[in-house]
């Protein structure tokens, strides 16, 4: 029994003797006495032992046995300490009834025997004994079945780990591996042996290693939740992308026991957030740029190495196969890749080939040795592609609703990564919006040349039209709308036979040619709006209706006609002088003619005046020429009109027919006007010649000159011909006459009138004409005074 614990006793009694008493008599049980003088201090003795059996005296001050016990067994860790009062006093029963109310186990007389009371004692310490025993076995029997419990619960959680999809591993609180789920060995291959506490980090890609293991020290010191995406090596050889994640554990104290952590595969799901965003970032590049062959290549350029060791991009340009861009990841390879291009461009067998036919995408997601070799024309070409060491590869039509514009080929090598299904939607995804940005760059060049077209159509001269195959008018130019007089607004939408009268007429005149470039243009004359024009004009079919383009040569078929008519009336005003010198040379000179001297000297007179003639109208050809090319020189000066008036008058009289009589009329003291003289007597003069030569029925020919205010007025009237309204404007045009028949074939070359107003504009003056159709006409030029025109000054050449 030695070795069994020592027990407390507690003696509660006030007097000193009494305790020394009880003491020598339990001391022979040889456990631990601990006395107390009052009930108080046995309580406090209660609160810090515990004990196998009270000896409490009923008999105290201040809390006396009875209370002390009624305390006692009100504490619960006291309640079921057996109580033996002790009494020397009282020995009635009700004192006794009190005390085992109170919770006594027994009741004892002074004097006692000590015998008894020793034995009794033994009894309560053997009992306590047995029960602490009893606790303790208790104890360990639960003890044990918690352990069982936890071995049970631990094998469970480790089968549920085991059966999870996810990879699940335990660490210490050092971060060393203590445990890897059956999914780690199963994904990495490891064995429980290779794969020791550092395992995992075999498993890490290389390239996620460094940042993986800084993120492991820094959440090991802070205790933080660690969580990390990298890519985890599989069995065989691929990496996927996991998301791991470890948390801590932490026991009763806080500090952390173990870690728990998993990794869950995330590798379709970053593929799709990759491949979200290069659609992202390469849906900007294809939006933006208008040159579909820069986008193209830097949607490969973007490719590589974000989706693909290597891409390549073909188009059918033309009915050709084109390689318009090619990336890889490394750049010596893409001297090989095109020189094998060109070696070997893609054949019927090819997968682009047979891709653009189908429209269909090809996926292999592991390039075997046989595919190379079905896939290759001889051995050199095997040996080249191998040597590209393509491993997983898939190839998408670049496709828009109706047809095939080319492929994206997207190949790996290098980064072992095998394309699936979801790369190929992906990748789908990426020819769709490639084939529309170049769809859109192909519209839009087709929209700026049609935008040029119709910036040239708004600006060239001739007049463009498009009647479409009903005969309504789709296009009318602004050209087209000037020469004709017919607004776009107008004619647009209209049926042309409807817009322009004669329409039928007037188109088969137009020749149509069936290629653009190879038609020829007629002339033709038209009548627009009471107009009369010339148009030439040619027509092009083409599949949406007829383009004609005309232009307007009224103006140059008038000049041509006045040419023509010119030249026709000088020939004939220089014939007539001519044939008149030659007939008086001839008879002079006929041998056989005797002739008398006054008709001798008629024929030499004659010769004489139609020389003068001739001289006057190459001279008035000389000076329109020289006016045209502004060579004519001046010599201003203040010039008298009475002189003027006179000498003009004077020198024409000589050759007035006798039917004409020449009235002059000049106010007199005229101011002077500034003006070159002679070519000033060239203009009245001529104006008087006209005034007798358009009087062929003879009649008064008036010229007069009054002052106008500032200027001097000269006037040359007449009473013949007349000029219609409408010509009087026109009469001044270099070359214009007006027709024979209302001139009785009068002759002339059209030039008089012009170079008479060429001249009066370069002295500041002004010409012009009162007239009305058979009953003559008035000329009229006014010129600035000497003193006016010293304000005025003007260059006096030109
Ligand atoms: P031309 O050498 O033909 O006379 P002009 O320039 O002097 O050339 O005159 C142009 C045209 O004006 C003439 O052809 C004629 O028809 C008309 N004309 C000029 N003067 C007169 C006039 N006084 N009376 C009637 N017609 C005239």
């Amino acid at each position: 029994m030695s070795e069994e614990p020592v027990v407390n006793l507690l003696l509660v009694d006030d007097r000193e003797e009494n305790l020394v008493a009880l003491r020598a008599i339990l001391e022979p049980l040889g456990e631990n006495l601990i006395s107390a003088r009052s009930g108080e201090e046995a309580l406090r003795a209660l609160l810090h032992e515990d004990f196998a059996c009270i000896l409490l005296d009923v008999q105290m001050p201040g809390l006396d046995g009875f209370d002390t016990a009624d305390l006692i067994k009100q504490r619960e860790r006291s309640k079921s300490i057996p109580i033996i009062f002790l009494t020397a006093i009282s020995k009635e029963e009700q004192h006794v009834f009190r005390g085992y109310s109170a919770g006594a186990v027994d009741y004892l007389f002074k004097p006692f025997d000590p015998q008894v009371l020793r034995s009794k004692v033994a009894v309560f310490i053997d009992l306590h004994r047995k029960t602490a025993e009893l606790r303790r076995q208790g104890e360990l029997l639960r003890e044990r079945d918690v352990t069982e419990e936890r071995r049970v619960s631990e094998d469970r959680y480790r089968q549920l780990a085991d059966a999870m999809p996810q990879i699940v591993w335990a660490a210490d609180r050092e971060g060393c591996a203590t445990y890897y789920n059956r999914r780690w060995y199963e994904y990495t291959g490891q064995s429980v042996e290779s794969a020791g506490e550092a395992g995992w980090k075999l498993a890490v890609h290389p390239d996620d290693l460094p940042a993986a293991v800084a993120r492991r020290a820094e959440t090991l010191a802070s205790g933080d939740v660690y969580e990390f995406e990298y890519r985890f090596r599989a069995s065989d050889g691929t990496y996927r992308w996991h998301l791991a994640r470890a948390v801590p554990i932490r026991g009763a104290g806080g500090a952390i026991d173990f870690w728990i952590g998993t990794a869950t595969d995330i590798h379709d799901h970053k593929r799709t957030q990759q491949a979200q965003r290069f659609l992202l970032e390469t849906g900007e590049l294809l939006g933006t740029s208008l040159d579909y062959l820069d986008t193209l290549e830097a949607v490969t350029r973007a490719a590589v190495p974000a989706i693909a060791d290597w891409a390549a991009v073909h188009i059918v340009d033309e009915g050709q196969l084109r390689q318009v861009a090619l990336a890889h990841v490394d750049a010596q390879k893409i001297v090989f890749a095109e020189e094998l291009q060109q070696r070997y461009p893609p054949n019927e067998q090819s997968a682009i080939t047979q891709v653009i036919r189908t429209g269909r995408s090809q996926l292999a997601s592991e390039v075997t040795d046989a595919m190379l070799r079905q896939g290759t024309v001889d051995e050199l070409h095997y040996e080249l592609t191998r040597e590209l060491g393509l491993e997983s590869f898939l190839c998408v039509p670049l496709s828009v609703p109706d047809r095939v514009l080319g492929t994206i080929m997207l190949g790996t090598a290098e980064s072992g990564r095998r394309y699936d299904e979801t790369d190929l939607l992906f990748a789908e995804e990426l020819g769709r919006r490639a084939a529309t940005a170049i769809e859109n760059a192909r519209l839009y060049q087709v929209a700026d040349e049609r935008a040029q077209a119709s910036r040239v159509l708004e600006s060239v001269a001739d007049g463009v039209v498009l009647v479409d195959n009903e005969g309504i008018v789709r296009l009318w130019n602004p050209a087209a709308a000037r020469i004709t007089g017919f607004r776009l607004e107008d004619v647009i939408g209209r049926p042309i036979v409807e817009v322009v009268p004669g329409w039928e007429q007037l188109a088969l005149r137009i020749p149509v040619a069936d290629d653009p470039g190879t038609g020829r243009a007629e002339t033709t004359p038209v009548e627009l709006g009471g107009r009369e024009l010339w148009i030439s004009g040619s027509g092009v079919e083409l599949d949406e209706g007829v383009v004609y383009a005309f232009r307007d040569l009224t103006e140059e078929r008038a000049l041509e006609q006045m040419r023509s008519d010119f030249v026709a009336t000088v020939s004939h005003e220089l014939r007539t002088p001519l044939a008149a010198i030659y007939g008086a040379a001839l008879t002079i000179l006929r041998p056989d003619l005797e002739l008398d001297e006054e008709l001798h000297d008629h024929l030499l007179q004659v010769i004489a005046d139609e020389s003068d003639r001739l001289a006057s109208i190459v001279e008035d050809l000389l000076v329109a020429s020289h006016l045209d090319s502004g060579k004519v020189r001046f010599a201003i000066t203040d010039c008298d009109p009475a002189d003027l008036v006179t000498g003009v008058v004077g020198a024409a009289g000589i050759h007035v027919p006798d039917n004409v009589q020449l009235v002059v009329h000049v106010e007199p003291d005229l101011p002077r006007v500034r003006a070159d003289a002679n070519q000033l007597r060239q203009v009245i003069g001529n104006l008087v010649d006209n005034a007798v030569k358009y009087s062929p029925d003879g009649g008064e020919v008036r010229v007069a000159a009054t002052a106008n205010g500032g200027s001097v007025r000269f006037s040359v009237s007449d009473s013949g011909l007349g000029i219609p309204a409408s010509e009087q404007r026109r009469i001044f045009e270099k070359f214009y006459r007006l027709d024979p028949n209302m001139t009785r074939g009068i002759g002339g070359t059209g030039l008089g009138l012009y170079i008479s107003s060429e001249l009066v504009r370069r002295f500041d003056g002004r010409i012009w004409v009162d007239s009305r159709e058979g009953e003559g006409s008035t000329f009229h030029v006014e010129l600035p005074t000497a003193s006016q025109s010293q304000r005025k000054r003007t260059p006096v050449a030109s």
